[in-house]
């Protein structure tokens, strides 16, 4: 039967190309990195110093992009392919766009929202009026990209909007956060610069609440964003804008640049012991002295160092109450996921008795149902690469 999706994916150009030339050059291992997925597919995007002499002529200067499947020994071994991969890639064929990936390199970054590996930065974009900066709203956007342990740099875009005082009080102020942001107006082509220095060579996640000029900003930054490259339709992956979608777009000074709306509701998932780290000016006072008590909350406990007339010491009572509020939930439900359950019997008894275990005698629910067949979708994609 064929796969539609299959079929969908199937766009792009092929290189023409003689295989027969470059199966006889000796092209050592093939690199490159995933920057798109798509059902059990990948994008993968070559770095040049790897690829045949004769692949680099007939690109003439273009990315050279394959569309690859996941080798099915990848699979036996739990490796999943992200958005960042840096991969290796087996038997490509180049004019006919496919190749298998053999290989995944180690990952420095991994990040579960979106699915993304090797991101080295989070660009985070406010704006500074229409919408009107919220500092409780970037304050919990803050402690969200801090949480995953990749650098921030944040900007606040819409200057044009804003007075001169204004840009002034906000630069002050988030000095006191711990941050130094860059002021931008894409619409007055302010500030593009500075930003795009910062990204250059850096594979960056843009996260911000909407309205802010994201979109802008980075068909701005990429103007052929619209055309990935001569070869691949940028519609292709395109309005696919699910919270698990990604996709990477190269910058003109190299680095690339992820589009994704999956970093836009930050659910924050600290630990409350964990979350004071999130904010740089508590971390700062923590590293000059130490509580009193190791498992300090900074609440009301006697010799905390962090409890203090800090601006944010309010946000951080708010995520606080938050993060408790979520362990509590959490270990209520694991308690109820005990291997017994308990039972009244005829008589009014209560008895205990073991849970059935779900493998053996529990008919499957629909949901399983559903991730099963997904499961058997999925394997039958990949049956086709062989091994
Ligand atoms: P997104 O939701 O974050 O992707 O934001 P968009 O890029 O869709 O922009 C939202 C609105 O803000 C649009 O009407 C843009 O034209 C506008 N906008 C974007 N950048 C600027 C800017 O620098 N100044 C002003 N005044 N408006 C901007
Ligand atoms: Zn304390």
């Amino acid at each position: 039967m064929p796969n539609p999706k299959a079929a969908e994916v199937n766009v792009i150009a092929p290189l023409s190309i003689d295989q027969g030339q470059i199966d006889h050059e000796d092209s050592g291992s093939l690199c490159g990195t995933v920057i798109a997925v798509q059902a059990n597919y990948y994008w993968v995007q070559f770095e040049p110093s790897t690829l045949p002499v004769a692949v680099l002529t007939a690109a003439q200067g273009d990315d050279v992009l394959l569309l690859c499947t996941r080798r099915s020994r990848l699979k036996k071994i739990g490796q999943q392919v992200m958005v960042g991969d840096r991969v290796q890639v087996e038997e490509a064929d180049w004019a006919g766009g496919r190749g298998a990936i053999g290989q995944v390199l180690p990952r420095h970054s991994e990040l579960d929202r979106p699915p993304m590996a090797n991101a080295d930065q989070i660009l985070l974009v406010f704006a500074l009026a229409e919408p009107a900066l919220e500092p409780v709203q970037l304050s919990r956007f803050l402690v969200k990209a801090e949480s995953t342990e990749i650098s921030v740099c944040l900007c606040l875009n819409k200057c044009d909007l804003a007075s001169p005082a204004d840009q002034k009080h906000w630069g002050d102020r988030l000095a006191q956060w711990g941050y130094t942001p860059l002021l931008l107006s894409v619409h007055q082509t302010v500030g593009l610069d500075a930003i795009l220095q910062n990204l250059s060579g850096k594979t960056t996640v843009v996260s911000g609440p909407s309205g802010v000029g994201k979109s802008s900003l980075l068909n701005a930054l990429i103007p052929a964003v619209d055309l990935r490259v001569g070869t691949v339709s940028g519609k292709l992956l395109r309005g696919r804008h699910t919270t698990r979608h990604v996709e990477l777009f190269k910058l003109p000074t190299g680095g690339l640049l992820a589009d994704s709306p999956g970093f836009n509701q930050p659910d924050l998932d600290c630990t409350p012991t964990t979350l004071i780290h999130c904010f740089p000016e508590a971390r700062r006072r923590l590293e000059g002295d130490a509580c009193q008590f190791s498992n300090c909350l900074h609440r009301d406990e006697p010799g905390c160092v962090v409890r203090g007339d800090w601006e944010r010491y309010e946000h951080y009572r708010i995520f606080l109450e938050e993060a408790i509020a979520r362990q509590s939930s959490f270990e209520r439900s694991r308690d109820a996921e005990t291997t017994t359950k308990q039972k009244s019997g005829d008589d009014g008894q209560i008895s205990t008795e073991p849970k059935l275990e779900a493998k053996k005698y529990r008919r499957p629910s629909r949901r399983t149902e559903k991730q099963l067949l997904l499961g058997l979708y999925l394997e039958e994609g990949e049956k086709d690469e062989g091994d």
